[in-house]
């Protein structure tokens, strides 16, 4: 016998499981046919200056019976299947087609997808982002920016490195995700070629009331600036959060203090009325310099 299946106790938790994995995925694969997904966007600033730099696409699902169901609700079916590739595919290929639309209207901000790891793995990656980058020769590939999480970059960090050097090459760029909520010693991330840090949400959230966590803020900016790499704060939910960073030298900052994610068509009316002196008031004019 080989070592697959060498287990036949009959398990009905864990036949209710597998049955509930496999219809989920089903479902997924049809609504991804069907064309129930949709990306948001998220602006990314600068808090300094007031200029918008970006936005992270997040994908939802216009379910049409349930409504917008975030990612949590069905992205962890697809993790490490090879629905997975296919629905990140989509997701490159739909954040590509935006970018090239807002290259019309005249935008030039980046945009950030989320790749799983068992997507970035695939050894055919940094071709088939090529391929999808060539469909869109009016987009700079420099506008492109994958987050990969920590766990995902720790899987092999040899071929990841390697991986993310071959995707310089193209042009794109790539940012660490939820910096600090994984495992990750210094030693990898000095070996792991990325551009910028996020810093998790977690920290930043509780770092006003948690010494703990303001450390880490803290900790991870500095290391930011000791490796050279750029650093922006997650989960930035009001003025006091911004201040703050701003004043630890953080200037970069996404979060729902400063938007929500929102449908592509949001996007532009929000970022020609986003004022940041009028949104973040008293609590910017100081920092300004
Ligand atoms: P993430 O990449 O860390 O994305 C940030 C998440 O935090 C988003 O949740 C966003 O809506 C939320 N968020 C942003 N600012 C704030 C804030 O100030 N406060 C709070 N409480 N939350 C904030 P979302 O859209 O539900 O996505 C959750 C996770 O699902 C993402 O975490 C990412 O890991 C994954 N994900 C989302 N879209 C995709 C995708 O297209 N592909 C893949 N592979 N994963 C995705
Ligand atoms: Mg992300
Ligand atoms: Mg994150
Ligand atoms: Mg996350």
């Amino acid at each position: 016998l080989s070592g697959k299946n060498r287990y036949h106790v009959f398990d009905p938790e864990h036949d209710r499981q597998a049955r509930a994995q496999h219809e989920a995925l089903a479902a997924i694969k049809y609504a991804l046919d069907q064309g129930q997904f949709r990306l948001y966007y998220q602006p990314k600033v600068n808090m300094r200056s007031g200029k918008v730099i970006g936005s992270e696409a997040l994908i939802r699902w216009l379910h049409p019976e349930d409504g917008l169901r975030p990612p949590a609700e069905f992205l962890p079916y697809v993790e490490d299947t090879d629905l997975s590739i296919e629905l990140g595919e989509w997701v490159i290929h739909e954040a590509l087609k935006q970018l090239a639309r807002w290259q019309e209207e005249g935008l030039g901000i980046q945009v950030s997808v989320n790749i799983t790891a068992h997507h970035l793995m695939q050894p055919d990656f940094a071709q088939r982002l090529k391929e999808l980058l060539d469909e869109f020769p009016q987009v700079p590939p420099r506008l492109l920016e994958l987050e990969i999480t920590e766990s995902a970059a720790l899987e092999d960090i040899g071929v990841i490195s390697d991986l993310i050097d071959h995707c310089h090459t193209l042009g794109v760029t790539f940012a660490l995700d939820d910096f600090g909520a994984g495992y990750s010693s210094l030693t990898y991330l000095r070996r792991l070629p990325v551009d910028i840090l996020k810093i998790d949400q977690s920290f930043v959230r509780d770092m006003l009331l948690d010494p703990n966590d303001m450390a880490i803020v803290a900790g991870v900016i500095s290391l930011s600036l000791e490796f050279g790499r750029r650093v922006i704060a997650e989960g930035v939910e009001t003025a006091e959060h911004g201040m703050k960073l701003l004043a630890m030298n953080c200037e970069l900052a996404q979060g729902y203090g400063i938007a929500r994610p929102m449908p592509a068509e949001a996007f532009l009316p929000w970022v020609k009325t986003f004022n940041p002196d009028a949104r973040w008031a008293e609590a910017y004019t100081d920092m300004l310099i």
